[in-house]
């Protein structure tokens, strides 16, 4: 099951919920005020790039690729 990081506007608590992948962002609350304005941050499990529509520079939680870091280094060693 899927992932989700969430900002919530209201209260500005970051949250992460695992989700089905159907559960629409409108039916998401936060959870701690119960707000359903809530920003999706990024999938770990998106293949794509989702960039909401906020402004300012890209960050690395924009980013939903960033396990590529954490990739075993002796492992692709052994495949050069
Ligand atoms: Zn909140």
């Amino acid at each position: 099951m899927p992932l989700y990081e969430y900002h919530c506007q209201d209260c500005q608590k970051d949250f992460t919920l695992l989700q089905s992948a159907s559960v629409k962002k409108e039916e998401t609350r936060c959870d701690e005020c119960g707000s359903g304005n809530v920003e999706r941050k990024f999938s770990t499990f998106a293949s794509n790039v989702q960039r909401t529509s906020k402004s300012g520079p890209a960050t690395m939680n924009d980013y939903p690729n960033k396990n590529v870091f954490k990739l075993p280094i002796p492992k692709l060693r052994s495949e050069l």
